[in-house]
This record gives C-alpha cells, sequence and structure tokens, in this order.
C-alpha cells in the first residue's frame, strides 16, 4: 500500500520545498525535508526513506554527488531516487540517470505529476523490499549483511575491497562507473591509490568469478559496469 511512505525531499528553494512537503503530507505520505546535500546523507543515516526527491542543484554536496554516494553503499542503494533538475540539458539528465536516479523530473514541474511519478516509483520498487541486504545478478549473489559471496550457489573469497567494489557494480548493473568512483565508492573517498589499483582488483575479481567474470565489462577510456548474463 501506498500509505504513510518516509519521503525525503532535498530542496535548497525554501518556499518550494514547503510546497512539496505540504502536498506529500495531503497525499498521505510522511514527509522529511533537509536543504542541503550533507542534510540528506544524514537524514538518511538516521532514518530510511522510501523514497527521496532530490534537487540537482545543491550549494557544496550537489544532487548527483548525494545519489553516487547513497548508490555506492549497499544499505542505501535500493532507495528510489527522483531527481529534480533545473536544467532541460539532456547532458545533466543522463549524467542524473548514470548516478542511479530512478526518474527525474525538470523544474518548472507541476506538483500533480511530480506527484504521479512518486506513486509510479513507489509502486515500481515496493516489490523489491525486504531484499535490500541481497544482491543478484545473473549466477552472482552478494549477502552484504553476512558479507557472503556466491557464484552458482557455491561459496567464493573475496578481500574486502574485491567485495566492496562487486557490490557497488552490483548496486547498478548496467551503469558505468569511473576508476575514480569506484575508488571513492568502493574503497573510499579521499584514499589515494592508483586507477591501476582497480584494474588489479578488477582482474582478480572475474577470476574468481570464472565463467561469470565477464559480466563485468570494460569500457574503454570510462571505467567498468556489470551486466546481466544472456540468457
Ligand atoms: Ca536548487
Amino acid at each position: 500500500m501506498q500509505e504513510n511512505r518516509h519521503i525525503l525531499v532535498v530542496e535548497d528553494e525554501l518556499d518550494l520545498a514547503e510546497l512539496l512537503r505540504y502536498n506529500l503530507n495531503i497525499s498521505g505520505h510522511n514527509t522529511e525535508v533537509v536543504h542541503t546535500g550533507q542534510g540528506a546523507l544524514s537524514a538518511v543515516a538516521q532514518k530510511q526513506p522510501d523514497l527521496i526527491i532530490l534537487d540537482v542543484m545543491l550549494p557544496e554536496i550537489d544532487g548527483i554527488e548525494v545519489a553516487t554516494r547513497l548508490k555506492a553503499d549497499p544499505n542505501t542503494a535500493g532507495i528510489p531516487i527522483i531527481f529534480l533538475t533545473a536544467k532541460s540539458a539532456d547532458e545533466d539528465q543522463i549524467r542524473g540517470l548514470d548516478a542511479g536516479a530512478d526518474d527525474y523530473v525538470t523544474k518548472p514541474f507541476s506538483v500533480k505529476v511530480l506527484l504521479a511519478r512518486v506513486d509510479a516509483t513507489l509502486r515500481r520498487t515496493a516489490k523489491d523490499s525486504g531484499s535490500s541486504n541481497i544482491l543478484e545478478l545473473g549466477a552472482v549473489m552478494l549477502d552484504t549483511d553476512r558479507h557472503e559471496a556466491k557464484v552458482d550457489g557455491s561459496s567464493i573469497r573475496l578481500t574486502l575491497t574485491e567485495f566492496r567494489l562487486l557490490a557497488t557494480l552490483m548496486a547498478g548493473p548496467n551503469r558505468v562507473l569511473s576508476r575514480r568512483g569506484l575508488i571513492s565508492n568502493a574503497i573510499g573517498p579521499g584514499i589515494t591509490v592508483t586507477e591501476r589499483t582497480i584494474d588489479v582488483h578488477i582482474a582478480a575479481i572475474r577470476k574468481k568469478l570464472g565463467e561469470h567474470g565477464s559480466m563485468i565489462q570494460t569500457v574503454r577510456g570510462v571505467g567498468y559496469r556489470i551486466v546481466e548474463p544472456e540468457a
């Protein structure tokens, strides 16, 4: 059911934020409003929302960065995100979707349209709830709570870094991640490792996945992505 869903609104325009809060609340949702990217990350850490409405243009940590960080963490990767973007530039929207947005709405928008998108997104993602600690793609399964990896039902041993890298890739199948993005997501922001280090870890993961190693594809000049194997 749609009622009593916890929705986080991240919007630095105060009037718009309040307008959204009002309309979401009268639609039966519980709405929390924050005005910064840092506020969004803190709010998610305190109470996981069922959906985030995320303005792209925020001071300091922008919406793309917030989404990238949330999608990189297996605990928050499953939270659906609808971006609000002021720009109609296609490039911006594509960047947003790459960062893991489930949908986006271009400003100015009608509140009615946004509410319809919210309900559609909640319906689409409802069936996934309750299994957010399990990432599964083809023959590969990761249990992020137990730090367990299985291929074709058999456990494989991954180092912590390999596990995090694979989880980061599996949190967004078909999404291309740059080496730099993988470093900051899987190893930690501000940690200095060369991009070559990522290549070495990826090679090790591919080897451990055996015949399924080809699910991890190199995207020349960009980075890596994981794809669902063809049946
Ligand atoms: Ca803004």
